[in-house]
């Protein structure tokens, strides 16, 4: 017993204090782009996925970080380490010269009901698994999502929120709809990843439909796939714990 004890108390404490300064993330790690001048045609004929318009900034929505733009056209945009990239509204994804507007919390009215346990009911609705993995992992020992109040749930009539991730294939978009339908409300939606935001790689593809209109996005989590700590810094952004 005490030999456990000790090799317990050796271990130490593995989970990682968040929100905290002290994160680095390694030097490859491609975060928050920053657009040095809306000069962009380089980088808009070096994007594969058409995320960047000349004259109007980089869509970090259908944005998959691949980092081509920076590569050809270095003097325009760059990636800095900032892994803090959720939005509240589509259109705050668009960067420009201007400052990344972050996603906001909730209403008081609904932060009193989501603040303190937020429970949530996860969608693959046609995604390549990566974006489910980070937050498969977010449920781990190092980022401990569950000491948040936040938890994944398997029934939608548990959860207070939806998490989307995948580009809504034809034959997920009837299961994503009666999920809605299926939670209580209130209820918050957060669209995980470049595929769930605008397509992805998959995007203009016939198959894949995008979250449907009567399913309001409330937090936009752009990657492919967001870090673990952007999906993080996104939940708790939207409860009011960040
Ligand atoms: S990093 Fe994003 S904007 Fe730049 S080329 Fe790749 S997909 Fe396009």
């Amino acid at each position: 017993m005490i030999k456990a004890l000790l090799a317990r108390l050796k271990q130490g404490r593995w989970t990682m204090p968040f929100p905290s300064d002290g994160i680095k993330l390694p030097p490859r790690y491609r975060g928050l782009p920053r657009i040095r001048s809306l000069n962009l045609e380089k980088a808009a004929a070096a994007c594969p996925y058409g995320a960047i318009s000349a004259g109007q900034g980089l869509d970090m929505g259908r944005c998959i970080f691949c980092g081509d733009c920076a590569r050809a056209a270095p003097d325009a945009v760059e990636f800095t380490g900032e892994y803090r990239l959720c939005a509240s509204q589509r259109r705050d994804l668009l960067l420009t010269e201007k400052e990344f507007k972050r996603a906001e919390t909730l209403t008081r009215d609904l932060l009193k009901i989501f603040g303190r346990s937020f429970k949530l009911r996860q969608v693959s609705a046609g995604g390549c698994a990566a974006c489910e993995a980070d937050c498969n992992v977010l449920q781990t020992i190092g980022f401990d999502l569950g000491r948040f109040g936040v938890q994944f749930v398997s029934s939608p009539r548990h959860a207070d929120g939806l998490l989307v991730t995948g580009p809504v294939t034809k034959n997920m978009e009837l299961a994503l709809k009666k999920t809605y339908a299926a939670m209580p409300s209130p209820k918050a939606v957060i669209a995980c990843g470049a595929c769930a935001i605008a397509g992805g790689p998959y995007a203009g593809h016939e198959e894949c439909l995008g979250i449907p209109p009567e399913i309001p996005v409330d937090l936009y989590i752009p990657g492919c796939p967001p870090h673990p700590l952007t999906i993080l810094d996104g939940i708790l952004r939207l409860i009011g714990r960040a």
